[in-house]
């Protein structure tokens, strides 16, 4: 048997050892934390299995530590309990058995042994475990072989994966996630099983998915995810909109890329710059109007059409249907789907300083995003071109910190308010006073005047007088 006791550093497992002996229960630390120390990865939880009770024996640690009871979090339903201690969420749970019945998702859960807590881990370099206790601390149990598949780095079920798939069917989105995290392969049957089992997907929440997909994207390679999600089929079933971007048309001899493959490119690259995953879902999703809008035009060749707009208008209901957040990061990446091409148009004509400044205005601060997204958009084979494009969007760059500095554009407050409108020609609210605004604002990008007040109060007064209102004095 391996003796791992290294492992056993943090202040915790002193104090569970001696609960163990005390109450004599055999207890382990088990899943993600021995995982991770032989990945030299760091941890925020500690796996506790208790052979008993597990929210009594957490009480007892509690109270060793001088933790109060009211600040360990419990779940009866689940037989586990939690608190927070020297940096780490250190979750106590009794060993499980777990039998599934076809009819049903929820498991019939009753107490085992370790072994049977074992068993019902996703995959073997999840199923090791630490012993605590006294007769043998420090020992590694590690019965499927789970320290060889992190040396191989392979992604293997403990027992045949059709029923370790079968029985909870988020596995399958685990087991790529791991392999796209940890950059480690599916084993050959693991892989299988989850092709010929990817149906049952259906039946596991989009919350439990969702939270799996956004891992893949905060991955070093998120495009490795993603396809396995299509050899898998799984791609379909969780993100139709994603899989509906893949193939080619040819016609009369012209194709055009395959779009799947070009915003897992484009994601890649995202992820070199940033570890914003909203920045991240925009770059997957910013070409999702394309099939919509895709057509052959003669002469022209194939086009899309206004893909910008009519996929900033699907994010709304993308993010309803993955059950994602429906706030400001929602509005984030339909700003950015919506805006991809704009600082792309504004190279290939000349850059006007109108230009830019309708760029600043309609991102905000959100234009720093917008240009790494656009950059990475640049996924052509040509490097002349590749070259080209990239030293003009220096050239936006520049353009773009001497406008804001010159009229900070950026977070574009008026410099006339509809308060002083009114009070100035003695109106109530009304269209007028939005006719006004609006020309004070356009004059402004449009560069006619500067983003100051006098110039703004100028303009209003000769706006008014078009419109038949005059000054009180
Ligand atoms: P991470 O914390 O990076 O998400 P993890 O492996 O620690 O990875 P947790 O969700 O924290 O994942 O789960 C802890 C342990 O619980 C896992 O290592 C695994 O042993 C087990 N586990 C978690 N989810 C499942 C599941 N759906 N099926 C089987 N075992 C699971
Ligand atoms: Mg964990």
């Amino acid at each position: 048997m391996k003796e791992v006791t290294q492992i056993l550093t943090h202040k915790i497992f002193d104090i569970v050892h001696a609960c163990s002996k005390e109450l004599n229960i055999e207890c382990y630390v088990v899943g993600g934390y021995v995982r991770d120390y032989f990945l030299q990865r760091e941890s925020k939880d500690i796996d506790i299995v208790v052979i008993g009770n597990g929210i009594s024996f957490a009480k007892k640690a509690a109270e060793k530590i001088g933790i109060p009871e009211k600040s360990i979090a419990i779940f009866k339903n689940y037989g586990t309990a939690m608190f927070h201690y020297q940096g780490m969420d250190v979750e106590f749970v009794g060993a499980r058995k777990e039998s599934y019945v076809s009819h049903s998702r929820n498991p019939i859960v009753e107490e085992g042994s370790l072994k049977d807590d074992q068993n019902r881990r996703d995959f073997t370099i999840n199923a090791m475990a630490v012993s605590l206790s006294e007769k043998d601390y420090g020992a590694l149990l590690d019965p499927f072989k789970g320290l060889d598949d992190l040396q191989n780095k392979i992604i293997r079920t403990p027992l045949n994966p059709d029923i370790t798939f079968s029985d909870d069917p988020l596995r399958m989105m685990r087991a790529i996630r791991f392999s796209t995290q940890l950059n480690f392969s599916i084993e050959t049957n693991t892989l299988a099983s989850i092709k010929s089992q990817s149906e049952r997907i259906s039946i596991v929440s989009k919350e439990r998915i969702v939270e799996e997909i956004n891992k893949i994207l905060l991955s070093r390679k998120p495009s490795n995810g993603l396809i396995l999600m299509e050899v898998t089929n799984l791609l379909e079933k969780t993100l139709p909109w994603v899989s509906a971007l893949q193939g080619v048309d040819i016609v009369n001899g012209n194709a055009h890329k395959d779009n799947f493959y070009h915003s897992l490119e484009v994601l890649d690259k995202i992820n070199e710059h940033s570890n914003n995953l909203w920045l991240c879902w925009a770059a997957l999703l910013h070409d999702i109007g394309k099939p919509k809008t895709k057509r052959y035009v003669d002469d022209v060749g194939w086009t899309f059409h206004q893909h910008e707009l009519v996929g900033a208008k699907m994010i709304p209901k993308i993010f309803r249907e993955l059950k994602l957040p429906l706030n400001e990061k929602m509005e984030y990446v339909k700003k950015l789907v919506y805006l991809h091409l704009r600082p792309i148009a504004l190279i290939e004509d000349t850059v006007t300083d109108s230009a830019v400044r309708r760029l600043l205005f309609d991102a905000g601060d959100d234009i720093d995003d917008l240009m790494l997204l656009c950059e990475a958009d640049v996924t052509s084979k040509n490097p002349q071109k590749v070259r080209r494009l990239l030293r003009n969007f220096e050239i936006v760059r520049l353009k773009l910190n001497e406008i804001e500095e010159k009229d900070r554009i950026r977070n574009f407050q008026p410099p006339i308010s509809g308060e002083l409108i009114m009070k100035t020609f003695s109106i109530q609210p009304s269209k007028e006073v939005g006719m006004i605004k609006n020309a004070i604002r356009e004059a402004i990008l449009d560069g006619i005047i500067p983003n100051e007040y006098q110039a703004a109060y100028q303009l209003m007064l000769s706006e008014a007088q078009k419109l038949g209102l005059t000054p009180i004095q």
